[in-house]
């Protein structure tokens, strides 16, 4: 009765996630002096009257699509959901200092249950000294959705786009790569063995770091901070949320750059390899395309390289080219291939 035959119809996959934010958003002008950067970045850049500038960014993680309670904590959930928002204000090279939560639950939860999420939302709060100050909460049909917004600030010389690499930068990373995805591998496979048979033990050994990793991933505030000791200001950078490809092509489409990087520089965690392997992939491809190692992906001009090397757990992986020169890896052994932004996409495949 109330639905009009659509006679146009774009399915929402053929735009992908990005190609539909922009349809949706590009009639969208900026009114206020104060709004300094809008959408397209890890978080917008807001002008205050004092000497430190906002960072606002918000995230929504649904049920089903980004986790499965089913190996998934309502702790660490409420942790996570923190930490991924805390990641985003870490990728502007800001301090996190707010968050709103919130939240569509379903009867389906009791009020125990959603204290056990608020503990890992206290836990993450506490940690990274930040202030719950508000959020909405409502009933859902069916799953759960948390919605969180964060906060963050930081003085305008500091705060860092995703726009600024310049040719001959070296390309840095923190942690190692691929290990969240790896996580998720086991998290997967255990539970289709659970389901098969209820009387089965998980078989977790030797992965303990991948599943923290999957399950209790931690903002890189303390690279933030490394950098700032050591007076480095990135010329870019975000955080690696969707895959190393997918990232470092955002840095290359906003910085209008192209790259070269290393397998070989690629840093890679013991288990994620042997993950990899038990899977039959290459470990390559889970750092270049596997989501969620909330790490940070930066650019630094290479007059820092002296000091970058001092701070322990970033990797230099590779440099920024002309945009000419395309976006490339060199594998290990010595053939330069073509980097296709294979990320993770809500809408994707
Ligand atoms: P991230 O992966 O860093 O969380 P996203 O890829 O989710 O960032 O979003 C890319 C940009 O698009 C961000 O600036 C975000 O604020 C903006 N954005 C995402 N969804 C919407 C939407 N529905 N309406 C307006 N802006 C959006
Ligand atoms: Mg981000």
């Amino acid at each position: 009765m109330f639905a009009k035959k659509e006679e146009n119809r774009t399915e929402i996959g053929a735009l992908g996630e990005f190609g539909l934010i922009d349809r949706l958003t590009s009639t969208f002008t900026n009114k206020n002096e104060s709004t300094l950067l809008g959408i397209g970045d890890d978080a917008a850049i807001i002008k205050t009257n004092s000497d430190q500038q906002l960072v606002v960014t918000t995230d929504l993680l649904v049920e089903g699509v980004h986790f499965d309670l089913s190996w998934m904590p309502l702790k660490h959930l409420g942790y996570k959901a923190v930490a991924v928002n805390l990641s985003d204000v870490a990728a502007m090279n800001a301090t996190p200092k707010q968050i709103t939560i919130s939240l569509a639950i379903s009867n389906r939860f009791s009020v125990e249950a959603l204290e056990e999420l608020y503990s890992g939302i206290f836990k993450a709060c506490e940690r990274y000294s930040v202030d719950l100050v508000g959020g909405d909460t409502t009933s859902s049909p069916g799953g759960l959705l948390i919605s969180v917004t964060a906060i963050g600030s930081s003085v305008p010389k500091k705060i860092t786009k995703r726009s600024g690499a310049k040719p001959s930068d070296l390309i840095c990373v923190s942690g190692d790569l691929g290990g969240a995805y790896a996580g998720l591998l086991v998290l997967q496979r255990e539970k289709k063995t659970f389901l098969a048979n209820p009387n089965f033990q998980p078989d977790l050994d030797g992965c303990d770091y991948i599943l923290e990793r999957q399950l209790k991933p931690e903002p890189r505030l303390d690279i933030i901070n490394a950098l700032s000791q050591k007076e480095i200001v990135p010329t870019a950078m975000l955080d690696i949320s969707d895959g190393l490809s997918s990232e470092l092509h955002h840095i290359c489409k906003h910085s209008v750059c192209g790259c070269t990087i290393y397998e070989e520089k690629i840093p890679l965690d013991v288990q994620t390899i042997n993950i990899a392997e038990e899977f039959n992939l290459d470990p390559l491809t889970l750092a270049l395309s596997g989501g969620e190692d909330y790490e940070l992906l930066f650019t630094v001009p290479l007059s820092d390289y002296e000091k970058i090397k001092t701070i322990e757990g970033v990797s230099v992986i590779g440099h920024i080219e002309e945009k000419k020169e395309g976006m490339h890896l060199i594998n290990n052994i010595g053939q330069k291939i073509a980097l296709k932004a294979l990320g993770w996409d809500s809408f994707g495949e």
